[in-house]
């Protein structure tokens, strides 16, 4: 099969309310994060080019769920909980924070995090924290600047060097792409590094 059509496999699997819910901690695993409205959802959708795979945050009772999705038997990938969704309690929103942290923290089979940021809004205090805990448990991660093309070039490009050199300036293993679900820009490239997580390089 050919490297693209990979991902095209991925079916959902399972959703996980708490960590002890998850799948057996085996093979590899990547994760999706990000704010709200990020593009999170139309992100992986566009890398498994499936259309319906990933709910939007906003479905009701899909908020607070880690969603996995089996590409084959031994990888994974798994759409976390959206960040940020206005009408949840805070004692709602604390608890989905400990789920992420004990899922992030605790998970060994996990290779990688893809955060996505909108081009025009990156490195909110979300993305800051999402990083810095990456950083402490030495998760590599590859920022997603979604919605490229709600940008011309130059200034889209502009914000590109700008996160490059706010990761380059942090502690952690980062790195940072373009991407346009709209547009489908950044697939391969996005493909690439899921590759080289998921050992399949
Ligand atoms: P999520 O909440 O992070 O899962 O975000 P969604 O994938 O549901 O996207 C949030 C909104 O942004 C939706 O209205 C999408 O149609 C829009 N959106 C997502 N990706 C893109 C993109 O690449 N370009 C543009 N123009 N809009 C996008």
């Amino acid at each position: 099969m050919e490297p693209d059509n990979y991902y095209r496999q991925a079916r959902f699997l399972t959703s996980a309310a708490k960590f002890s819910q998850c799948p057996p901690d085996e093979g590899y695993e990547v994760a999706f994060a990000g704010r709200s409205n990020a593009g999170k959802s139309s992100a992986i959708n566009v890398i498994c080019d499936h259309r319906g795979l990933a709910k939007t945050s906003k479905t009701p009772g899909r908020t607070q769920l880690l969603n996995f999705f089996e590409l084959d038997e031994e990888r994974r990938l798994v759409d976390l909980p959206g960040y940020g969704y206005a009408k949840v309690s805070v004692s709602i929103k604390k608890d989905w924070q400990g789920n992420l942290a004990t899922y992030l923290e605790k998970r060994r089979c996990l290779k990688g995090l893809i955060l996505m940021m909108d081009v025009r809004h990156p490195l909110k205090d979300f993305d800051a924290q999402m990083l810095e805990w990456a950083a402490h448990i030495e998760l590599p991660v590859h920022v997603l600047l979604t919605k490229a093309d709600k940008l011309k070039k130059g200034p889209a490009t502009a914000s590109f060097h700008k996160v490059k050199s706010a990761l380059k300036e942090r502690r952690g293993d980062f790195t940072v792409q373009l991407f346009s679900s709209l547009k489908r820009l950044g697939v391969a490239e996005a493909h690439q590094r899921l590759n080289a997580w998921l050992h399949r390089a």
